[in-house]
């Protein structure tokens, strides 16, 4: 009998996964189910720069379906895993029905032998007080439709105050509110706003980025650009009547326009099914990510509560880990050396600016040692934001 391989999430974490489980298991071996809410599949990184951008939200830059990106031998099901039920090796699933009317449901339970939760992080609103409420003008660019509303906001901007600020931490892709600060301050210019326009940056801790050697590199280069900035400023609540946003520590920001990172959490299911911990963030080991005290159940992506950034590059390099430790544990292999772990491994570029970026390579052991912002970093970003859908989700490279 194959072993039953369940994958729930058709992000960049399970999509590779799976395509590189069905190139390295033969069909004795394993059957190989990949579950996901909405069949389609999201390149959040071209949201950053959607609203400077007059972009089609329908782009093949953006979203394809998930079934073209996956190797024949995965069978995908759309739907929504509502429980995992450890004990029993049980997902339920419930899939919107289309031949009964409007609402029809189906539920469903399937069985697993392995099951691999790559299931993301979801935007928690209600997390903030004052996000949920009031005309609407706060904005974020962590959706399509945040970053549209966010691109029509700017089209009618007439200058004034600009606040941007991250809920907590942690939150996707770490990076991507500095680089929209950059990008901002190019846009502001070439539409001539800049002059009226008062840009503040606002940041959780005692510097402007997570990792402490890229924070000091980037401070001058937001002083360059007269870009104020406030550290250990964490949101405690937004009020838009007053356009304000106060912290835990006691301070109140004005704003006109403010762009916030909205807070993360781990997916509903997960708190659902009790293994989260109170973010909803799964407790996985950080080397050969399984997830801790539980067998043949394993964690990667933005999912887990491991030390490294939520971003799709460290889902990528834990994909391809996880897929060799799984296939060999079928085959009853042993994996040993460098590729039998994770090792922290992440690789991201970071916009500063005038079609300049620089990039951070690091791993748990070594901090990031970013080069200066080139021209060459920036091409190469948006190299890879065309070259993802041929090479990433399939586990090519
Ligand atoms: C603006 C922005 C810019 C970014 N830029 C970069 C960048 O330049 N470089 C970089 O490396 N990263 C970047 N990232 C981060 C990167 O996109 C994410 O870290 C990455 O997509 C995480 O992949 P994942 O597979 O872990 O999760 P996701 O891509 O979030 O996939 C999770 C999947 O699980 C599904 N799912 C969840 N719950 C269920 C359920 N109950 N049932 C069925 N399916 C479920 C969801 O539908 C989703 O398809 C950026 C993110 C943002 C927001």
């Amino acid at each position: 009998m194959p072993r039953q391989i369940i994958i729930i999430g058709g992000g960049v974490g399970g999509t590779i996964t799976a395509n590189m489980l069905a190139r390295q298991l033969r069909p004795h071996e394993a059957e190989i189910t990949l579950i996901d809410s909405t069949g389609r599949h999201v390149y959040m990184p071209f949201w950053l720069y959607m609203p400077f951008n007059d972009s089609d939200p329908q782009s093949q830059l953006l979203v394809r379906d998930e079934r073209t990106l996956l190797h024949q031998r995965v069978h995908l099901l759309i739907g929504q895993v509502q429980q995992i039920d450890v004990a029993n090796h049980q997902v339920h699933v419930s899939q919107s029905n289309a031949l009964e009317p409007a609402g029809g449901k189906r539920e469903s339970v399937l069985v697993y032998d392995d099951l691999v939760l790559a299931t993301g992080a979801r935007l928690a609103f209600a997390d903030l007080p004052g996000l949920e409420e009031g005309p609407g003008v706060w904005h974020h660019f962590y959706d399509t439709e945040g970053a549209l509303r966010l691109r029509q906001a700017l089209s009618t901007f007439p200058g004034g105050r600009i606040v941007i600020a991250v809920a907590g931490i942690p939150y996707r892709c770490p990076p991507a509110p500095l680089e929209f600060t950059f990008l901002l301050d190019d846009w502001l210019r070439q539409h001539y706003l800049r002059e009226h326009t008062v840009i503040e940056y606002l940041y959780p801790l005692p510097r402007v980025f997570t990792i402490e050697r890229v924070a000091e590199m980037v401070a001058p280069w937001l002083e360059e650009r007269e870009i104020a900035t406030r550290v250990f400023f964490t949101p405690e609540a937004v009020d838009q009547q007053r356009r304000v946003i106060r912290s835990l520590e006691g301070e109140e920001v004005p704003f006109d326009l403010l762009i916030l990172v909205p807070p993360h959490r781990g997916a509903q299911v997960i708190e659902a099914s009790g293994l989260g911990d109170s973010q909803g963030w799964i407790p996985t080991d950080r080397y050969t990510l399984q997830v801790k005290g539980q067998e043949h159940l394993y964690a990667l992506g933005d999912a887990t509560d491991l030390p490294v950034p939520k971003s799709g590059s460290a889902a990528h390099f834990e994909a391809r880990v996880l897929a060799r430790r799984l296939a060999a544990a079928i085959r009853g292999e042993t994996l040993e050396g460098d590729e039998a772990l994770y090792d922290g491994e992440v690789m991201c570029f970071l916009e500063t600016g005038n079609r300049r970026a620089t990039q951070l390579v690091f791993n748990y052991e070594h901090p990031p040692e970013p080069p200066r912002p080139s021209l060459f970093y920036h091409l190469e970003k948006q190299l890879l934001n065309h070259a993802y859908w041929h090479l990433i989700p399939q586990g090519l490279i």
